[in-house]
């Protein structure tokens, strides 16, 4: 039986001493004013080029991150496959500004595709998009703004470097999932990403695009998408997840006069992130499925849709994911019951890593003082081993 509850088996990868430090870690980004000034103390180290580092790196990086190159994560993938939980090498970086750090990205992600064929714990390889674009083209993009011949030219070298990366990874067998980030760039990341999977999914998903089910108009486009699939004779790699950018979205939109991109509340945002699943899963001859959520009904509901079709707890062609330092009551769980998990361990330099992890330190900020759901369950298990049980 599935239960989320058993926080034995969700830290049987930590040691009491790992628990304290995350105790104290989650205990510190639960204090709404703490996150605050720390955010934008960080953005003002990293605008004045101040080190950052000495603060980060032994306490938030090192619990949501897993090194600062593939080999230094790689210990740390070795401690959770012990537990049948994978890993996912995400070089997290963040907003471009120059060909030479687009080139240096480009080396580093076809690094972690070469890394993962040679790893049977290291399932997929993951980019994020806008890593391979200057940021000053994005910005015309998200502008609506007509774009120079040299611009048009970059757009076009984005067009290649994202199938240079989808090819190596069909060459090397290692399914490879595209990020999705701000609503604007969306368009024009899908178009690509549909050619790419058109090319590479003839036999199975290797290329998987993302949908952010926040999004008022995504169950619509997956059919599309599984439509156009049906039709050209391709497999569809969907790899869900509610979306990260709400805030950003919703300001934008209103800055800009245009229809918010955003489902109205939660609750809409739940009830098109499960019927994705459950419209995938009932066509899962044509779709493989990667479903990214901290949410336990979300996870519990994709592993009833598996049971009710049939569908075996380790079927290739369905994964669940959560991130690196969070959720481990859902993935090692799911892991102990046969369910195939990765999670999602970024990794990169302290500064390139800092905008990931104020995302994550928001998420976990408690809301009205109440003990946020990371800290609860580390308290749970404090005193599970504490009273020897
Ligand atoms: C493995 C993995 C990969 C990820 N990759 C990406 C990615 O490529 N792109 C990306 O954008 N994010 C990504 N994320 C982050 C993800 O989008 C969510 O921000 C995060 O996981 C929280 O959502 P949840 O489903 O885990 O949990 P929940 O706590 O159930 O949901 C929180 C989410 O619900 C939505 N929401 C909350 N309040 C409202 C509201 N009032 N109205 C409408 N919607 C609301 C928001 O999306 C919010 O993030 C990833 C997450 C994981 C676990």
């Amino acid at each position: 039986m599935l239960s989320f509850e058993n926080t034995e088996i969700a830290f049987s990868s930590k040691s009491d001493k790992d628990l304290k430090r995350a105790q104290f870690l989650f205990k510190m980004i639960s204090s709404n004013l703490l996150v605050n000034s720390g955010k934008y103390l960080s953005r003002f180290a990293m605008k004045a080029h101040l080190p950052v580092a000495w603060a980060v790196k032994p306490t938030i990086y090192r619990h949501f991150v897993g090194g600062e190159t593939i080999e230094e994560c790689m210990p740390n993938v070795r401690v959770i496959e012990k537990h049948n939980v994978k890993a996912i090498l995400d070089y997290s970086i963040e907003g471009t500004e120059t060909l030479e750090e687009i080139n240096s990205a480009m080396e580093e992600t076809l690094k972690t595709v070469f890394n993962a064929a040679k790893d049977e714990n290291i399932p997929f390889a993951v980019f994020k998009p806008t890593a391979f674009t200057l940021e000053t083209v994005l910005e015309k993009v998200r502008a609506g703004e007509k774009l120079s011949e040299s611009e048009k030219m970059e757009a076009n070298n984005f067009r290649q470097r994202v199938t240079k990366l989808c090819q190596t990874a069909f060459d090397n067998g290692v399914p490879i999932l595209i990020d999705a980030e701000d609503v604007a760039y969306q368009n024009f990341i899908d178009e690509v990403v549909d050619a790419n999977m058109e090319k590479f999914n003839k036999e199975k998903a290797i290329v998987f695009n993302t949908y952010q089910m926040y999004r008022v108009d995504r169950l619509e486009v997956l059919e599309k998408a599984y439509n156009r699939a049906v039709e050209k004779g391709y497999y569809l790699g969907a790899k869900f997840v509610r979306g990260a950018y709400m805030e950003k979205e919703r300001a934008r939109a209103a800055e800009g006069g245009y229809a918010d991109p955003i489902h109205p509340d939660k609750d809409s945002t739940d009830r098109a992130y499960n019927a994705a699943l459950k419209f995938c899963i009932e066509r899962i001859d044509r779709i493989s499925i990667f479903n990214g959520t901290h949410n336990e009904y979300s996870s519990r509901y994709m592993t009833e849709l598996m049971a009710e079709h049939g569908i075996k707890k380790d079927d290739k062609r369905c994964w669940f994911s959560q991130l690196y330092g969070m959720s481990d009551h859902i993935s090692f769980n799911l892991a102990n019951e046969g369910y195939n998990v990765a999670k999602y361990m970024p990794f990169g330099p302290v500064r390139s890593v800092l905008p990931y992890l104020i995302r994550r330190t928001e998420e976990n900020t408690s809301i009205s003082g109440q003990t946020g759901r990371e800290l609860g369950l580390i308290l749970k298990e404090m005193e599970r081993r504490k009273n020897g049980k």
